[in-house]
């Protein structure tokens, strides 16, 4: 029988955390011992047990998720293996010391450096929308920067948490670094309230919102990935064809659950209908069973509410907007009309296969349409000029801008992710990805130990300090070839004032 099986998926309870911390603080000392290399050679042993189980952890998403096995594997396995193999490789390279080159010539005698080490017990709370991946990253680079980690996946997809334990088990971790706790928003909010080193959060804005108060009661750093409303900007040039497949993809992947899907779309006005039509014709022509479900009960609620806005405003419901006899998948639907942009399918999150057609009259004001949203997660830009595309990518206000891509950026790990505005702090994947996982320690030491001697601004302050620290200040006028002129001045009056002078 499959380990999954066999375990125990009853709720965590909140009496239960103070043991998983206290247990989690002793393997996490342990394991914080072990050099940087060993913990990525674990990951290798990691990535075979994922290869060995991908058909069945990928069966477990879809029964649990509703996603289609084929996007389970595109979207959730490969991402994780990539992502396993990436750091494997570069952990030892971006965790290692650092060098700080130090300009002041008066500090000639110094050296700097960054060391990291890890945080501690850092916990994971994870959405349901990608449950594999975006918990699975997260423990993973925390483990693998020494840290021990207490994970809670979604209410809604607690046996993809489960098998992520599976994994991590079977793989030979050491027992507690990772420990796996099922529950709902209350569980969550009670890992929170216990201060772990750092919390990496992945849900909607307002849960982040509530997790950043109350983490600000203990000064707990955070991460933050939260939700999105991206827009997609297609430039006069563009390229139809590929700008609307790319829309199709990016706007009715896993049903539209995704937090970078494309939720809006700008079309010049004179290329809007040409647009509607491309997109409407290829809606029609995916195959049935390339739609994924929806994944649970509140998110039709809010599909409701927002088309039930759209009709009210007069907007026109070009194609889709209804669900299916089960109520499992609300078909593809895409939503256009003066004032759209008023709408809450236009301003609010959905989540869900809806997508928003809105028209623009010039570069500017597409830009200025892209860029007013509370959110600024990912945004993409099509158009045939790519230097054009380009500029237009550079005004825009969002943690990832795609140009002729959109929506995948989270599955190359190589890259950050996250965004700005309500979109979230701080960024998962890439080096900046990983040091998110380490405290950064400064050492500051001289060159050599013959160069330990007491510093010229400590006490006692005579005359000679005013005068050499006043001339210093007025050096920072003049040209660096006016400044090296000085310099051997101020440096020799320095040694002689070292030698004559002793420091208390
Ligand atoms: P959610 O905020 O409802 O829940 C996320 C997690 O937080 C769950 O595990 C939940 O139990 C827990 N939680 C709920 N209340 C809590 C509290 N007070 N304290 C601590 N934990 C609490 O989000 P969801 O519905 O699971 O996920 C969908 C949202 O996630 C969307 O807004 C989507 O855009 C966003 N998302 C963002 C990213 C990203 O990378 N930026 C990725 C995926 C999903």
């Amino acid at each position: 029988m499959d380990t999954l099986f066999s375990r125990n998926l009853t709720p965590t309870s909140v009496k239960d955390l103070d043991d998983v911390f206290a247990r989690a603080k002793r393997a996490q000392e342990r394991w914080a011992k072990e050099s940087v290399a060993t913990r990525a050679k674990k990951f290798l042993q990691l990535r075979e047990v994922l290869v060995r189980k991908s058909e069945s952890i990928a069966e477990t998403i879809h029964q649990e998720n509703g996603k289609t096995l084929i996007e389970a594997i595109t979207c959730e396995v490969i991402p994780s293996l990539e992502l396993l193999t990436l750091f494997a490789e570069r952990a030892k390279k971006i965790l290692k010391d650092r060098p700080i080159p130090l300009r002041n010539p008066m500090l000639l005698s110094r050296q700097s450096y960054l060391n990291y080490w890890p945080l501690g017990t850092v916990a994971v709370i994870a959405p349901w929308n990608f449950p594999l991946y975006l918990a699975f990253g997260d423990i993973a680079l925390a483990i693998l920067a020494g840290n021990s980690v207490v994970f809670k996946p979604s209410e809604y997809t607690p046996w993809v948490g489960a098998r992520i334990q599976e994994l991590f088990d079977e793989a030979g971790f050491p027992i507690d670094v990772l420990q796996t706790v099922q529950g709902d928003g209350l569980l969550g909010a009670a890992i929170v309230e216990h201060g772990p080193a750092k919390i990496f959060f992945t849900g909607s804005a307002k849960t982040g919102k509530a997790i950043i108060a109350k983490a600000a009661e203990r000064l707990t750093p955070v991460v933050l990935e939260l939700g999105g409303k991206d827009a997609m900007l297609v430039l006069p040039d563009a390229d139809l064809d590929l700008a609307s497949s790319a829309a199709l993809w990016g706007g009715y992947v896993n049903s539209g659950q995704v937090c970078s899907s494309i939720e809006r779309i700008l079309v010049p006005e004179n290329l809007s209908d040409d647009f509607t039509a491309r997109l409407k014709a290829k809606i029609a022509a995916v195959p049935a069973d390339n739609w994924g479900t929806i994944t649970m009960d509140k998110q039709k609620n809010v599909y409701e509410a927002h088309l039930a806005d759209a009709r009210k405003r007069g907007l026109a419901i070009e194609v889709g907007g209804e669900f299916n006899v089960e109520r499992t998948k609300l078909q593809p639907t895409i939503v256009r009309g003066k004032g759209i942009e008023e709408s809450l399918v236009y301003r609010e999150e959905t989540f869900g296969p809806v997508v928003a057609i809105a028209t623009y009259r010039n570069i500017p004001e597409g830009i200025e349409k892209v860029n007013d949203s509370q959110y600024g997660l990912v945004a993409s830009v099509f158009g045939r000029d790519l230097s054009l595309a380009e500029s237009v990518a550079r005004e825009l206000q969002a943690g990832s801008v795609l140009i002729n891509e959109v929506t995948y950026t989270a599955g190359v790990p190589e890259t950050p992710w996250g965004g700005i505005k309500e979109s979230g702090i701080g960024r998962k994947h890439s080096d900046q990805g990983l040091l998110e996982f380490v405290n950064v320690r400064h050492i500051h030491k001289p060159r050599y130990s013959w160069l330990s001697f007491k510093a010229v601004w400590w006490f006692p302050y005579t005359p000679f300090q005013a005068e050499l620290f006043r001339t210093w200040v007025k050096t920072y006028r003049l040209s660096v070839f006016e400044r090296l002129k000085v310099l051997p001045h101020l440096l020799w009056s320095l040694v002689q004032f070292l030698k004559k002078e002793p420091r208390i």
